[in-house]
């Protein structure tokens, strides 16, 4: 899709990728809502880019509803939904060890975000015939995350939900993109963009956005900003058991190197 002259609202737009995301595509001149718990940031970031910025909790049906309303509002239609909001909390021990509310709210953010989202604004957008869904998943939806079970857990769900849209709506002119990024030098793994110099491993916000932009402009389902994950996915495809000792290998690595297991660690054992 070429988004210039386009409407697209962009969840957890205020910071990390979604800040990146805004900014690509205002720059490619379309015109951006961006929807964020930090509702000033959202706002000061729509103010930079002639866009609007809107309060919202994803994982609140009636919020995503408000936010879709606005967006008609302010520009007759909804063209983009991308929904990248997202967090990683981590577990404070074994596997299972996670409370409930973070499993919830792993659940919550991760994936109904993205069922409010289809639900506002499929109908629309079938009703037109095109429209374009943009789902935030993770390599840890393909692979896993060592050290966070609800976050790969949600994240693999995320890919499925993505792949059942792609699949149930393309004949109804709807294009659906799944990122599945590694490590991001965001916030979300306390990082920003100069750390990322000199570590192959870590992609910028910017890059990210950047990639994407190329997925929408093909109309691609999958994204990978690191290339590296598709040959990862073809080896646990190919031999399940011997991608699991090489992950027990990495989780071992990391506890020996690290004496824990943090989100913020991984990318450096790359
Ligand atoms: P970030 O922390 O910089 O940004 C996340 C944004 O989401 C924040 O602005 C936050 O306020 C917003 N947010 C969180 N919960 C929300 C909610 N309930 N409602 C509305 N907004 C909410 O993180 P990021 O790295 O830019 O992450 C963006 C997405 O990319 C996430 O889905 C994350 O899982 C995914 N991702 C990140 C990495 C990485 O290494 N940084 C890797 C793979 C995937």
């Amino acid at each position: 899709m070429d988004v210039s002259g386009k409407t697209a609202i962009i969840t957890g737009g205020a910071s990390g990728i979604g800040d990146a995301l805004v900014r690509a595509m205002a720059g490619a001149g379309a015109n951006v809502v961006i929807a964020d718990l930090n509702g000033e940031a959202a706002k000061s970031l729509a103010a930079e880019v002639a866009g609007v910025g809107v309060t919202c909790d994803v994982t609140l049906e009636a919020d995503i509803q408000s936010v879709v309303a606005e967006a008609e509002v302010r520009f007759g239609q909804v063209d983009l939904f991308v929904s990248n909001a997202g967090l990683g909390r981590g577990e404070p021990s074994h596997a299972a060890s996670a409370s409930n509310q973070v499993w919830q709210l792993n659940w919550d953010v991760h994936v109904m975000s993205h069922v409010y989202a289809a639900r506002a604004v499929l109908p629309g957008m079938i009703e037109r015939g095109d429209g374009y869904l943009v789902n935030m998943a993770s390599a840890a939806g393909l692979l896993s995350q060592i050290g966070d079970a609800a976050y790969s857990a949600t994240k693999h769900a995320a890919v499925s939900f993505a792949e059942s849209l792609a699949i149930a709506h393309a004949d109804d002119g709807i294009k659906v993109s799944v990122i599945c990024p590694q490590y991001v030098a965001t916030p979300l793994i306390g990082l920003n963009a100069d750390d990322a110099v000199n570590t192959p491993a870590l992609r910028t916000a910017d890059q990210v956005a950047e990639c994407v932009m190329d997925g929408i402009a093909k109309d691609r389902f999958l994204i990978l900003p690191h290339e590296e994950v598709a040959q990862f996915v073809n080896l646990r495809a190919a031999d399940r058991e011997r991608w699991l000792q090489g992950m027990r290998g990495l989780r071992a690595k990391a506890l020996h190197k690290f004496g824990e297991l943090k989100l913020t660690d991984f990318y450096k054992l790359m």
